[in-house]
């Protein structure tokens, strides 16, 4: 580009549907980030790379540039195999908090940068906030020797992990466009990049509660991220798992940590315990991978089986469910929690939610069933709204399960009565009964390499 360049000359550039080069776009972020270019400007080019798109070097360029706004965690002291798991964002998703535990407990390191939940969606740092005392925000060396000696940890971004990412995803959220491929790519990637690990196994949820609605938007974005991931060298796979009812039993953050410590017991929905499973045998492959500097390829079903098997190993013999006492000790939490979960706050209230009519379950809609449990208090419509950590929803019945008027589909729990009656209609506006038991769909979709 000659003369001197501008914001509002890429902004144009961008919204007329053109490819911006990297030191355009390196000048978008750096000039942000020194206040030099304001959030208006700003939001008005996520808006136009929220209709237009960006080309894969531009998303890659982002993600490079959002990575060294800040730094990359080192672990090359560690000579064990470091693999992360990611999840798109989902309603009832619990999956890290059970294999990262797990994954430790097989020499798998774990280093984890997690999130906050927004809007029907919930996050990994306020389930585990959920915990008396646990600490979230710890100091890179903290989280360092938690990987090294225990074998996990789990924080919340320090101010030096990709601030770009905080700043732009703040605005995004204000802004409406934080559905975009390039932009959810970019924002996952660049704070996954950063935290050391070599390899990455991505759960891009895909249907009614997640961002990506259809599956040709998730195999897009999976497909993005993995070329992202792989060519900054960490080897990556995506899993895309569906998403269109509450992942489990629990929707909330105390009640959802509760689940874990069941699961972690042994006793796991179904589709919980596909999903757990499915990632965690990847998880334990890419480990593989890593060790032996190994391609990562396609495995065939009884190799899946027979990883499977070895995760459930681990989990009967108590050996997931001691890592996950020793995590929650390391990072400052009460350790008893795991032995005597009622130490985790429960709501004031309680109410069984029953259906008018009888039949199967034909569909929960996992997004109104999380904008339910976010009305009972359990998540925050804005980032700055204060979350009640033990309200939330306790599902009795799943699509597929017979249902009368006699018994309850889901407790809610909460404190707050002011929005019980909203938090109802929305949940039922998404429960649709049949005389016929739907067909039954598979929780695992599609593995992208
Ligand atoms: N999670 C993130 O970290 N970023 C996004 O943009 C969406 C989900």
């Amino acid at each position: 580009m000659t003369g001197k360049m501008c914001a509002y000359d890429l902004i144009k550039k961008k919204r007329d549907g053109m490819e911006l080069f990297r030191d355009e776009l390196a000048f978008l972020i750096t000039k942000y980030l020194s206040n030099e270019i304001p959030d208006s400007q700003m939001s008005a080019f996520l808006m136009a790379v929220y209709f237009k798109g960006m080309t894969d070097n531009e998303t890659s360029a982002l993600t490079e540039l959002m990575l060294s706004s800040g730094s990359r965690i080192d672990f090359s002291d560690i000579s064990a195999p470091k693999v992360d798991k990611h999840s798109t964002g989902g309603v009832g998703d619990k999956t890290s908090i059970i294999l990262a535990p797990l994954m430790a407990a097989m020499n798998v390191k774990v280093p984890m940068l997690a999130g906050r939940g927004l809007g029907h969606t919930g996050g990994t740092i306020d389930k585990l906030e959920s915990i008396p005392n646990f600490r979230t925000s710890l100091s890179i060396e903290e989280f360092r020797g938690n990987v090294r000696d225990i074998g996990l940890s789990i924080i919340s971004p320090t101010d030096e992990i990709a601030p770009a990412d905080k700043r732009l995803y703040g605005l995004r959220d204000m802004t409406a466009s934080v559905e975009s491929i390039p932009l959810i790519a970019a924002s996952i990637m660049s704070k996954k990049l950063s935290e050391g690990a070599e390899g990455l196994v991505l759960d891009v949820k895909v249907g009614k509660g997640a961002f990506m609605k259809t599956i040709q938007d998730a195999r897009k974005l999976a497909r993005t991220m993995v070329n992202i991931g792989n060519s900054s060298g960490v080897k990556t796979v995506a899993i895309i798992t569906d998403m269109n009812q509450p992942l489990g039993r629990t929707i909330g953050n105390g009640l959802e940590i509760k689940e874990c410590i069941s699961a972690l017991r042994g006793k796991m929905a179904d589709d919980l315990k596909e999903v757990v499973l499915t990632l965690g045998a990847w998880m334990v492959y890419v480990a593989d991978c890593v060790t032996e500097e190994a391609t990562i390829s396609r495995l065939p079903e009884h190799v899946v089986i027979k990883y499977k098997a070895e995760l459930m190993d681990f989990i009967e013999k108590g050996d997931a469910f001691k890592k996950f006492a020793e995590f929650v000790d390391a990072q400052h939490g009460d350790p008893e929690v795991a032995f005597k979960p009622n130490l985790i706050p429960s709501a004031g209230k309680v109410k069984q939610v029953k259906v008018a009519e009888k039949g199967y379950i034909q569909t929960m809609d996992a997004e109104k069933a999380g904008i339910a449990a976010m009305l009972l208090g359990a998540g925050r419509q804005r980032a700055e709204d204060v979350i009640d950590h033990s309200a939330g929803i306790v599902i009795n019945k799943k699509v597929g399960d017979y249902i009368t008027p006699d018994e309850p589909v889901a407790i809610f729990h909460y404190n707050d009565e002011s929005r019980l009656k909203d938090a109802e209609e929305v949940f039922f506006s998404g429960v649709q009964l049949s005389e016929i038991p739907p067909d039954r769909k598979a929780i695992i979709i599609e593995v992208i390499l």
